[in-house]
């Protein structure tokens, strides 16, 4: 179209050519769509498809005219109809709680449990026995004692909520009463925009912060205390770690100051680690039923962090502190989902049987030794003919163990566009999320489920264009 001398013939003679739509719809790309969705869907994609060519073709700019093409641009519009937007994907990051690909994946009990819980009915709040109301909280209670020696615990949408629910129901219900103190070092953002110092304010309570960022004493949070405190908050720093000259008190010794003071005491320790981190050398990550032990009167932390569960928020703590929040109308509002208690019940129940670093993918899967991950990658690459073992480093993720990775083996590939390769990986069909480091397209066998390896090598051999 860059004749201008020629245009309007050429513009006329193309607006003429535009097919019909019932021309479009008897091609072949719509073939499958036609099968799957009502034919009035189809068919009014098709009549914006040639619209849309119609309008660019009168503006002068150039549309495609052709049948099949119109076909193509019409079931590509009907992609979100034909295939649902939420997909599963292969994790071939090395990430363990990879945030963006929906953090931590259930074992196969949890699994089991949430589809039946959410396909048919269940005693979600019935008592069987005496056939009257119960109560959905019932079903978690006894195994978050069981994990976290806590006398009473409750579950929540996720630990954003909980924390939002923790502050308002004890921090903010009796003001002037609702100060909370809080260290600078903590007064972090967790990641997605998620600040401590915006939730609290939220939730109502007045954030007194104390301290310097990298060192708070006991002492510092004592000085703080006056007759509107509410409570003394604790945050884990999750997803940063300071290091060199630092002090923070212990949980034993923010005990003592709230005794002292006759203030609450609440420890928001984020990843929900119930298993020692330090068997598999990574550093140690706080865990709730330390906290617990440690004399906290709230203990929050996330389900599907590395507690390895659905999404939910737990809260766990002394009956005298749960109880109010039981009763609390925000807790219509924030509770958990039938599916999610069955999936979380499932998953503690891993913990209490000993079973965890067995049964809960995400330990089997930070549990994997480089030797097993070079086993894995080494048949990759014999499968492909393609490519190169490295040694490498698999971060854990989630916020969760800031730095610290577990060393693996990789299957690499130096590529003239590493980027574009790992661009046709994702638009696979199931979609692969793997690593570009400079040149080279990266895959790190320790995400990549069980059963997923031939999807891999599949995709891989399309990708790179080794022969079969
Ligand atoms: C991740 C995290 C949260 C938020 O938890 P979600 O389950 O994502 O809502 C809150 N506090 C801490 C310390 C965290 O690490």
């Amino acid at each position: 179209m860059s004749n201008t001398a020629h245009q309007p013939t050429d513009r006329a003679a193309r607006l003429r050519a535009l097919p019909s739509v019932d021309r479009v719809l008897a091609q072949a790309p719509l073939a499958d769509a036609l099968d799957r969705l009502p034919r009035a869907d189809v068919t009014d994609a098709v009549r914006q498809a040639i619209e849309d060519a119609r309008t660019a073709l009168i503006a002068d700019r150039d549309a495609p005219i052709d049948a099949a093409e119109l076909a193509r641009l019409a079931a590509g519009s009907l992609t979100t109809l034909l295939r649902p937007s939420l997909r599963a994907v292969i994790n071939a990051t090395g990430v363990v709680i990879h945030t963006n690909l929906g953090r931590a994946p259930v074992s196969e009990a949890a699994e089991l449990a949430m589809s039946r819980a959410a396909s048919g009915y269940s005693n979600l709040e019935y008592e069987l026995d005496a056939g009257s109301r119960g109560s959905r909280s019932d079903h978690l209670e006894s195994l978050l004692h069981a994990v976290s020696g806590a006398e009473a615990g409750i579950a929540v949408n996720n630990n954003a909520a909980a924390l939002y629910f923790a502050l308002n129901a004890h921090g903010a219900a009796h003001a002037p009463v609702n100060e909370v103190i809080v260290s600078r070092g903590q007064a972090v953002e967790i990641g997605g925009g998620f600040r401590i110092p915006d939730v609290l304010r939220q939730s109502g309570a007045r954030l007194v912060e104390v301290g310097a960022t990298n060192r708070t004493r006991a002492r510092d949070y004592a000085n703080a205390v006056s007759e509107r405190t509410a409570a003394i908050l604790r945050v884990h720093s999750s997803n940063f770690r300071m290091v060199g000259f630092t002090e923070e008190p212990s949980v034993a010794e923010l005990r003592q100051v709230a005794d002292e003071a006759g203030v609450l005491l609440i420890d928001d320790v984020g990843s929900g680690c119930l298993l020692d981190t330090r068997q598999f050398g990574l550093s140690y990550e706080p865990r709730p039923q330390d906290s617990v032990a440690a004399g906290a009167d709230l203990v929050l932390f996330s389900g599907d962090k590395l507690l390895g569960g659905p999404q939910a928020g737990l809260i766990v703590g002394t009956r005298e502190s749960i109880d109010p929040l039981r009763r609390h109308p925000l807790m219509r509002a924030l509770r958990l989902d039938k599916a999610a208690i069955a999936g979380l019940a499932a998953t503690l129940h891993h913990y209490v049987g000993g079973e965890a670093v067995e049964e809960v993918p995400i330990w089997r899967m930070i549990a994997a030794e480089a030797e097993d991950l070079h086993a894995r990658a080494g048949s990759w690459r014999n499968a492909l003919g393609a490519g190169e073992l490295e040694p490498g480093e698999s971060p854990i993720g989630g916020g969760s163990l800031p730095g610290e990775t577990r060393p693996t083996c990789v299957w690499s590939l130096a590529h003239p566009h590493p980027s574009e390769a790992a661009r046709q990986l994702r638009l696979n069909d199931p979609p692969i999320v793997a690593r570009v480091e400079r040149d080279r397209l990266v895959l790190d066998p320790r995400t990549v489920l069980s059963g997923q390896d031939a999807d891999v090598i599949d995709a891989l051999r399309a990708v790179i264009g080794v022969a079969s």
